[in-house]
């Protein structure tokens, strides 16, 4: 299959559940034991985004590749599949 992560990335559908199948559990984990903010860096698709003194989880965005539930050193990221029907769809090009 040829074309550009772009173009792939196009292919690729979202619908989202309206309630988050990610949760991180302990914010104040995150700002005094997690000074790199390793989930901003090891999520591909950029769902977390650290705001001052909070993480803020774009659970729309996710790819559901599974990496923020052995990523975390702190375990602090609840994961769950979406709920049926819900979550990434990916269409054959
Ligand atoms: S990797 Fe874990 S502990 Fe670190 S900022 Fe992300 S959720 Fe918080
Ligand atoms: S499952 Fe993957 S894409 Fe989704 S939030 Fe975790 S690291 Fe990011």
């Amino acid at each position: 299959m040829t074309g550009s992560i772009e173009e792939k990335q196009y292919l690729v559908r979202f619908k989202a559940d309206k309630k988050s199948h990610l949760t991180v559990l302990d914010h104040d984990v995150c700002l005094t034991h997690c000074p790199d903010k390793l989930c901003t860096l090891f999520c591909p698709a950029e769902v977390y985004k650290w705001e001052e003194i909070r993480m803020q989880v774009g659970y729309e965005g996710c790819h559901e590749c599974g990496s923020c539930r052995i990523g975390c050193p702190y375990q602090n990221i609840k994961w769950e599949y979406p709920k049926g029907g819900h979550g990434i769809v990916f269409r054959l090009a």
